[in-house]
């Protein structure tokens, strides 16, 4: 029969008691001390100590006594040799050790997971580095030979905006790409503006791009940067004109590029192969 766990026991020191004699037989230095420690195994490996023993023999007659049970010279002569005895061996709680180290490695390899995950850097996506590019020449003084839509709308927003604003600190950057227009703003004052008529100004942009340059089917973006975060964003598909937090992410969609004609190509190749099914 298999005993696939148990309580197993080392013997961990034995000893001949000198001058002791057997309460049994009366014979001297007969009696013999062995000291066990056991141990709770599953499979045979040791998992944690469950208590020591200590039984004494006579060789003589075989009596055996417990060491509980013992006239005082004998008793006092286990426990010398119990105080001289090492501790029970380490092994003895090796698999509980090896639990141990198990769960502490994996401790430490969900938090290494955790941080890992979280810090993981994000996909790139190329749309918000073009953006992001754009966004660094946003300037106060635009050239109005290579940027005349900026250049315009400062001339304007310098003469309509109200004096409290530190117009000059205006940011503008403008792009055309086919029949997309991008326009970028930064008013870092933004907070002089009560948040309800901030859109005013994306109507204003608006306003002069219609007017002044007759952009009146293209797809006009706009962007405006308050101090810390974007503040307001104007789109085709998407508007977020509440003037304290709006998602510079739908600014992207100016820098989508339109189906390529091979890839036009492969979806009608699809689905005629779907229509003959
Ligand atoms: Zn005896």
């Amino acid at each position: 029969m298999l005993f696939i766990f148990g309580v197993r026991s080392t013997v961990t020191g034995s000893t001949v008691l000198e001058q002791c004699l057997c309460p049994n037989c009366g014979q001297e230095n007969t009696l013999t001390t062995v000291f066990t420690a056991n141990y709770f195994h599953f499979f045979f490996v040791p998992f944690f100590p469950t208590g020591k023993s200590c039984v004494i023999t006579c060789s003589y007659c075989r009596k055996q006594y417990d060491d509980k049970y013992l006239p005082p010279p004998i008793g006092e002569a286990v426990e010398r040799f119990r105080l001289s005895q090492k501790k029970r061996p380490a092994w003895h709680c090796c698999g509980c050790s090896f639990l141990l180290i198990l769960f502490f490695v994996w401790l430490v390899m969900l938090i290494f997971s955790i941080i890992f995950h979280t810090s993981e850097p994000e996909r790139p996506n190329p749309l918000e580095d073009k953006y992001k590019s754009d966004f660094e020449k946003l300037t106060t003084s635009p050239d109005c030979k290579t940027d005349t839509i900026s250049c315009a709308i400062k001339s304007y927003l310098d003469v309509v905006v109200t004096e409290e604003m530190d117009r000059d600190a205006f940011e503008y950057f403008s792009r055309v790409d086919g029949d997309k227009v991008l326009v970028l703003m930064k008013v870092t004052d933004m907070k002089k503006i009560e948040s309800g008529v901030r859109k005013d100004l994306v109507n204003e942009i608006g306003y002069i791009l219609r007017n002044k340059y007759g952009f009146d089917d293209e797809k006009i973006y706009i962007g405006v940067e308050g101090k810390w975060n974007t503040v307001l964003i104007s789109t085709p598909d998407h508007k977020e004109l509440g003037g304290n937090f709006a998602n510079e992410e739908y600014l992207y969609d100016f820098y989508e590029q339109k189906i390529g004609k091979n890839e036009a190509i492969i979806d009608t190749a699809n689905i005629k192969a779907i229509e003959i099914k």
